[in-house]
């Protein structure tokens, strides 16, 4: 089977001129903080349609509970955060984008706390947490574990009431329209009126990540990586696909989401309990319960293999009461649903699939390959992470860059003035599969085979299985033209499972989240460099 016939082009079939057009200076996909910052900037150049494919708020960013990294505490330093970073990032982070990143990040965060933002204060004082990785308190919390919904909320209220911004809910972005190597669009569905095609001068990616592949996540269900996959089928340059970000600490309860518990739980004294109630960190890092996320992911598995149990548990139960109540509302307040009480009972913990540190190729200002397509927030790659993303780091990534790409935009459009070219696409497509297919079972069988052959510990022996097994999906249901929005995610779910797998199967070292067992050191000298994808093709730079 070729590239051309397990990846189409396009997901459905189209004529653009006989689709209904909807016209906007500048299009942008995703509400989350990367998209909403971007509008607001945007908008001093012009009209705005932001689509989102479920409700406005329905993002990773509403569900950030720990906090945003931000330089604002009086006796922190830039330098501290960018050799912070640059140490977690081990060897593959940009310096020059760390070091932008951290010093427009203070300028930013300051910028939203003036439009509203409402960070946690003692005594008037914005207070900083610290978390691991972090040599110094730096992060700033808001509603004690709510840090992404104050954020997202103040960015929604300012979209509301601006004159030049639209929202569509409930409009999924299906494919980007590319012409000679500039984008002028996207083909989108909604429900009232079908297909339709957005035409805008300038297009922003900004769709977030992949936390659905996995069988355990702690993404909402929106983030299954539309936007890696229709960048990957308009021939857009993808980066570091392999390196997935594990949490150590979800809400283990059967039946339940895996709901996130903050890495700032242990950093105000949470500890790490096996089965049978000893502690295990101390016996692994030095930094114990604060090591980096993918060692205490690492160590938290050998735990549960060791004991051969389902998870192991976090306990708060020595941390005053009403510290738990102030500091943790929303995770006290889950864990009560469940019949937990954490102050008296332990939490049971294990971990998941957390953020994607790969994604689009993009430049210090946000343009990907592409004449008029930009990528901002978790859906890019910027070179701020590396191998590994030091916490807290993703909201101020997305803030910036969000800033960054609409500002860009903004100032680009100014030059820009006229209509848009007539746009002529004929996309068309065979149905190569004719019987019954059940999306539902292949969404959950291709969930846990990324869970297990392509998770926290990976070997060559399994990333090939799985990359097989992948591919034979692909040949009937990425070959399938399916009219709603399971379809389109299952193909794309798959499109980006099989880039992760291959990516994981090619990097034959261990370095930051990429854990492999045959390969277990880090090799500076072969692999000190980025996977790109592009066109099908992998390039080692
Ligand atoms: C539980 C949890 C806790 C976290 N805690 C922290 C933290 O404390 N600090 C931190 O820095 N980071 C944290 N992160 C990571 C951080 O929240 C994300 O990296 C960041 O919010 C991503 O922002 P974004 O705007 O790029 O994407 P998102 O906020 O995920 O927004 C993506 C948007 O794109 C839309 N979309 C996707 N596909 C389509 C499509 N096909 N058509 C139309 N719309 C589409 C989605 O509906 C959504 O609106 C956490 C993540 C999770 C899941």
């Amino acid at each position: 089977m070729t590239r051309e016939n397990i990846f189409r082009r396009y997901l459905v079939s189209f004529d653009s001129t006989t689709l209904q057009h909807i016209f906007t200076d500048t299009l942008i996909v995703g509400s989350g903080v990367a998209g909403l910052s971007a509008a607001i900037q945007a908008a001093k150049g012009g009209s705005v349609l932001i689509v989102t494919k479920a409700r406005i708020n329905e993002s990773c960013t509403e569900y950030a509970q720990g906090g945003i990294a931000a330089g604002l505490c009086p006796d922190d330093s830039f330098e501290e955060h960018i050799n912070d970073t640059l140490r977690t990032g081990q060897g593959l982070c940009d310096d020059a984008i760390v070091n932008g990143v951290v010093r427009e990040g203070s300028k930013r965060v300051k910028e939203l706390i003036d439009w509203g933002a409402k960070f946690d204060r003692e005594n008037g004082e914005l207070v900083f947490a610290k978390e691991g990785g972090h040599s110094h308190p730096r992060i700033l919390r808001a509603r004690g574990d709510s840090t992404g919904k104050e954020i997202e909320d103040t960015f929604v209220g300012m979209v509301a009431k601006h004159p030049r911004i639209r929202v569509f809910e409930h409009t999924f972005a299906i494919d980007l329209l590319v012409s000679n190597n500039t984008c002028n669009g996207i083909i989108a569905w909604r429900s009232r009126e079908g297909k339709i095609l957005i035409r805008a001068k300038q297009i922003i990616l900004a769709s977030g990540g992949c936390g659905q592949v996995y069988r355990e996540t702690t993404n909402p269900e929106v983030a299954t990586g539309d936007g890696i996959a229709m960048a990957y089928r308009a021939g857009v340059k993808l980066q570091d696909l392999e390196f997935v970000q594990f949490h150590p600490t979800t809400l283990y309860m059967a039946g339940a989401g895996r709901v996130l518990i903050s890495e700032t739980v242990r950093g105000e004294g949470g500890i790490l309990k096996n089965k049978y109630g000893e502690r295990f960190m101390p016996k692994y890092h030095p930094k114990a319960e604060l090591a980096p996320r993918d060692i205490v992911s690492r160590c938290i598995l050998l735990e549960i293999h060791k004991t051969g149990y389902t998870h192991v548990y976090l306990d708060v139960r020595h941390i005053p009461e009403e510290k738990l109540s102030t500091r943790f509302p929303r995770i006290k307040k889950l864990c009560a649903s469940f019949g937990i009480d954490i102050s008296k009972q332990l939490i049971p913990v294990h971990p998941s699939a957390h953020y994607m540190i790969g994604g689009i190729k993009v430049d210090q200002i946000g343009r990907t390959d592409v004449k008029n397509l930009y990528a901002c927030g978790e859906v890019s790659c910027t070179g701020l992470h590396g191998a590994n993303r030091l916490g807290s780091n993703s909201l101020l990534e997305g803030l910036v860059y969000g800033y960054r790409v609409g500002s860009e935009v903004s100032k680009t459009l100014e030059g820009m003035k006229g209509s848009l070219l007539p746009c002529s696409i004929k996309a068309s497509s065979k149905n190569l599969w004719h019987g019954e297919l059940d999306l539902e079972d292949v969404r959950n069988s291709l969930k846990s085979l990324v869970w297990r052959n392509v998770g926290i510990e990976r070997d060559g022996k399994h990333l090939k299985e799985a990359i097989e097994d992948i591919n034979l999906w692909c040949k009937y249901i990425i070959g399938n033209e399916f009219s709603a929005t399971l379809g389109w995610e299952v193909q794309n779910m798959l499109t980006v499972s099989k880039l992760i797998s291959i990516s994981a199967y090619k990097r034959c070292e261990s370095r930051g989240v990429h854990y492999r067992l045959d390969f277990p050191d880090t090799d500076n000298k072969c692999w000190k460099k980025h996977i790109v994808i592009h066109n099908g093709k992998y390039d080692f730079k």
